[in-house]
């Protein structure tokens, strides 16, 4: 089971660092905190000549992965609900559209309001 978002790309050539803090991210409904470290090194959006002043440059995509364990399987065949089935999936190591997008926000390939828009 996968499911994908594209979310778009930063310009490499005029993102901007700037540091966020756990208090700041706090003000999002139901951010996962419990993954992040006191403060994180993000980046904006700018704009410059090579991305005709949009800031970003491509889209890239965010990905959700399931793996079908027994114990998914046999949720599934018990007809269990969407958000049981996705709680023991997260438990067991499943990578979420959330997770994925934070990560690659992180990583300085999109912003956090990119990944806001398009996931949260
Ligand atoms: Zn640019």
């Amino acid at each position: 089971m996968l499911a994908q978002r594209l979310v778009r790309q930063l310009c490499p050539h005029c993102k901007e660092k700037y540091l966020k803090t756990r208090e700041e991210l706090s003000s999002i409904p139901d951010f996962p905190l419990e993954s992040w470290e006191k403060s994180v090194t993000l980046y904006h959006p700018r704009g410059c000549m090579r991305c005709s002043n949009t800031g970003y440059r491509g889209r890239v995509g965010v990905y959700e992965l399931l793996f079908i364990s027994e114990n998914i399987q046999r949720l599934a065949l018990q007809k269990a609900s969407t958000k049981d089935i996705k709680k023991v999936a997260v438990a067991e190591g499943m990578i979420t559209l959330r997770e994925d997008g934070l990560d690659k926000a992180k990583q300085g390939i999109t912003s956090l309001e990119e990944v806001m828009r398009v996931i949260l």
